[in-house]
């Protein structure tokens, strides 16, 4: 790896060693095919909360605007976490044979890939 490659790996977030499991798909070292791309999945399961849709609702009805209501509201919860987060790791080569749709979608979110 070169100094400018070291660099921009240097400022990332880092990850700690115990913190990373093998690949969720393949069962394999998630560096096992020597890229060094690995994917960790963060998972959040939740519940829509009904209290807080129908007050955002009711306030954009009053005002007749969602963007104002967002704007002027209390800004409710409108889910509750239940579970998580929960990570789910996986290889590079397992995303991109076996998950093509995940990677479009975190490329398209802004992951860079
Ligand atoms: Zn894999």
């Amino acid at each position: 790896m070169n100094s400018a490659a070291q660099k921009f790996v240097d400022d990332l977030p880092g990850i700690k060693q115990d913190e990373i499991k093998t690949c969720a798909i393949c069962k394999r070292g998630v560096a096992h095919d020597g890229n060094f791309l690995i994917w960790r999945l963060r998972f959040d399961r939740a519940a829509l909360n009904p209290r807080g849709i129908q007050q955002q609702y009711g306030l954009e009805q009053m005002l007749g605007s969602p963007a104002l209501a967002r704007i002027m509201g209390t800004n409710p919860d409108i889910a509750k976490v239940i579970d998580g987060p929960c990570d789910v790791w996986v290889c590079e080569q397992c995303v991109l044979e076996r998950m093509p749709q995940l990677f479009a979608i975190a490329e398209s979110e802004g992951a860079k890939p």
